[in-house]
């Protein structure tokens, strides 16, 4: 399994070492020739999405990998990945705008939202790792709730897309990447 993950700001290098220590062949995608070679799935890091956002297009990345998303590569955005999927968002600017939620940046408060906590996720219960995160406010079509913490929805799924407001690469449980690997093997 061939993964990009996007490596122009942000947790990259957390997940291309999660995503290695589960076996999948890991690759930085900093520029559009990285994206020329073939690849099984995408990953949007968490980090700022204003700032990738810009990057994406500044570096002719955002056209290229909207267009995989739409054909239907599948991809896996955290945090600030999530809201580069979003179509709308609630104090920014979407991004791709391929998955039909509205999610809401820095919906913890700025400087007091980074927490722990345990949650459900796709039927197990898991360490989830918020930091300045967004949350989502709510789901159109067949988006699917995938887990929720304090009433708020905090991961999805739509199709090929699974998005998460909280940091897998950030703790023991591989669960999202399970999903996600099970989306890659269904494409
Ligand atoms: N606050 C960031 C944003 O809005 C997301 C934070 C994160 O990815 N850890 O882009």
């Amino acid at each position: 399994m061939r993964i990009g993950v996007l490596a122009v700001q942000g947790a990259f290098a957390e997940h291309i070492a999660a995503l290695k220590l589960l076996g999948a062949d890991a690759f930085e995608i900093r520029q559009l020739r990285d994206i020329s070679q073939d690849f099984d799935g995408l990953v949007l890091p968490g980090g700022e999405s204003t700032v990738m956002n810009k990057l994406l297009r500044d570096l002719g990345l955002f056209a290229p990998l909207k267009a995989k998303i739409e054909a239907g590569l599948p991809v896996l955005g955290t945090c600030a990945g999530m809201i580069l999927l979003a179509k709308h968002v609630e104090g920014g600017i979407p991004c791709f705008g391929t998955l039909d939620v509205t999610v809401k940046r820095n919906a913890y408060g700025r400087q007091l939202g980074s927490f722990v906590c345990r949650e459900q996720f796709a039927g197990q219960e898991i360490t989830m790792r918020f930091i300045r995160a967004p949350y989502v406010e709510s789901v159109e079509h067949d988006t699917e709730i995938l887990a929720e913490h304090d009433g708020k929805i905090v991961a999805v799924r739509q199709s090929n897309q699974l998005a998460a407001a909280f940091h897998p690469e950030l703790t023991e449980n591989t669960a999202v990447y399970d999903l996600f690997f099970k989306s890659l093997a269904k494409a």
